[in-house]
C-alpha cells in the first residue's frame, strides 16, 4: 500500500532587530523565518512543494515576502533539511534501478530463449500467439501452449493444443498440464527453425520451457 501525505515546517532563520510593524501600529522585533510545504510519500520520500520567505513582525506574523530565489542566494544555503528536498529523488532512483534489473533480466531471458529456439528438442514447451502460429485454428486472438514433437534439420514440428486462451494468465496455468499427451489436439504444423527465432523476436513466441 502506498502511504503519501503532505506536511508544512516554519524555520526561524534569526532576528532583524526592531522595525515599524504597520499591522501593530508600533516598533516590534522582526525576524527572518521560511515557511514551506512538503508532499511525501511513505514519510521518507519527500520534497517540497511551496516555500515562501518572510521578515515578519514577532507579534502579529505579518510582514514582507521576499522572492525566494534571491533570499536563498543571499542566505548562500537552503535551510530546508536535504531529506525533506531530495527524498523523493532518492524514491526515483530506487525505482529506476528496479526497472534497469527487470530489464536487463529481460534481455538475459531472451538471450536464453533465442538459444533454445535455435537448438529445438522435442519436449520443449513453447508459450506462443496461436493467431500467429495457427492462424484460423481458435475463434479469434489466443494465447496457448505447443509442444515439440519432432525435429527434423531445419523443420520443426509443434502440436497443436485443445485449448486457447484470450489472455496469457490462462497459459501459464496450463504449463503442468501441457506435459500430458491429452492436452493436444493431435494437430502438428511445421515451421523451418529460422522461422521460430523470428516469431520469438515479434514475441509470437513469448516463452520457452525445456525440463
Ligand atoms: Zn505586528
Amino acid at each position: 500500500m502506498i502511504i503519501w501525505g503532505s506536511g508544512g515546517d516554519v524555520v526561524p532563520l534569526g532576528a532583524v532587530g526592531t522595525q515599524h510593524c504597520a499591522t501593530c501600529e508600533a516598533p516590534r522585533e522582526f525576524r527572518n523565518v521560511l515557511n514551506y510545504r512538503y508532499a511525501h510519500v511513505w514519510y521518507l520520500f519527500s520534497w517540497v512543494t511551496e516555500k515562501a520567505y518572510f521578515t515578519a513582525c514577532t507579534v502579529c506574523g505579518r510582514g514582507v515576502r521576499h522572492e525566494s530565489k534571491a533570499f536563498e542566494a543571499q542566505l548562500g544555503r537552503s535551510p530546508i533539511p536535504h531529506y525533506r528536498r531530495f527524498g523523493g529523488l532518492v524514491l526515483l532512483g530506487l525505482i529506476a534501478s528496479v526497472v534497469v534489473v527487470g530489464i536487463v533480466a529481460g534481455q538475459r531471458s531472451n538471450v536464453r530463449e533465442d538459444a533454445l529456439l535455435h537448438d529445438p528438442r522435442v519436449g520443449d514447451v513453447y508459450e506462443v500467439d496461436l493467431q500467429a502460429l495457427a492462424p484460423g485454428g481458435f475463434d479469434g486472438h489466443a494465447w496457448g501452449l505447443m509442444r515439440v514433437v519432432a525435429v527434423d534439420g531445419e523443420k520443426v514440428s509443434l502440436e497443436v493444443p485443445n485449448t486457447g486462451y484470450s489472455k496469457a494468465s490462462g497459459v501459464y496455468r496450463d504449463l503442468g498440464k501441457a506435459r500430458d499427451d491429452s492436452y493436444y489436439s493431435g494437430d502438428v504444423l511445421s515451421y523451418p527453425r529460422q522461422d521460430l527465432v523470428r516469431l520469438h523476436e515479434r514475441n509470437d513466441i513469448s516463452d520457452v520451457h525445456r525440463q
